[in-house]
Order: structure tokens, then sequence, then C-alpha cells
């Protein structure tokens, strides 16, 4: 199916697929291999993506969603438990990173396909 035709879908459902790490264009095909890094091209409609670079705006937009979801359960829990320092670290510091782990190839795939979908491929286009 490789350079098959497939219809440019919105920039909603494009976030949609990159968030699930998946095609922006086909919604088949793998976006990241390796953890962060971008394929070369989808395995099934073609797309390229080697050349898309989304530098420091999966971070950024990670960082700004796990501090908006870890910072009121960690005020609820401060303020309710008043947990001894030692639990909460080892409560809080694995909820944090565990949190971040799964959502940086998330975020990295929403603003890849933002990219595509605004067809801002920079000056690196393959
Ligand atoms: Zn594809």
């Amino acid at each position: 199916m490789i350079g098959a035709h497939v219809e440019r879908p919105s920039m909603l459902n494009a976030m949609f697929r990159g968030a699930l790490e998946r095609c922006p264009r086909c919604g088949q095909g793998h976006l990241l291999h390796h953890y962060l890094k971008m394929v070369d091209r989808c395995s099934v409609c073609g797309e390229p993506y080697g050349h898309y670079r989304t530098d420091d705006a999966a971070p950024w937009l990670t960082i700004l969603l796990v501090g908006h979801i870890t910072i009121p359960i960690i005020l609820v829990c401060e303020m309710s438990f008043q947990l001894p320092l030692w639990l909460a670290f080892s409560i809080y510091l694995p909820l944090i990173a565990g949190l971040t782990l799964f959502l940086l190839p998330r975020c990295k795939g929403v603003m890849a396909a933002v990219l595509w979908a605004m067809e801002a491929e920079g000056s690196e286009k393959i």
C-alpha cells in the first residue's frame, strides 16, 4: 500500500493519531521507533517523516501535562495525609517519572502531527 492515495485527515484527527504514535496521514503505520526517533517513512502509506523536528515542543508539552496532573494530586495528598518525607518521595517520584516517560513519546507524536498537518517541514526536507 506504499504510495497509495490516502485522504488527508483533519488537524484534530492527525493529532489523535500522533498521540497514538501512529502515522498522522493513514493512522496505521508507526510514527516513532526506538522510543523517540521518528521513522524515515511510514511503512504503510510511505509518507516521509524523517525530516520533521519537534525540538523542545514535545518535552514542553510533557512538562505542562505532567505538572497539571501531578501537582494537584500531590497538594491534595500533602494537605490530607501529611505523609512522611520518605513515603512521599517514594510515591511522587515514581509517579512523576513514570508519567513523564509514558507521555513523552505521545507528546512527540502530537507535535510531529501538528507539524505535518501544518506542512511545516523545516529546511531539512528529504
Ligand atoms: Zn502512513
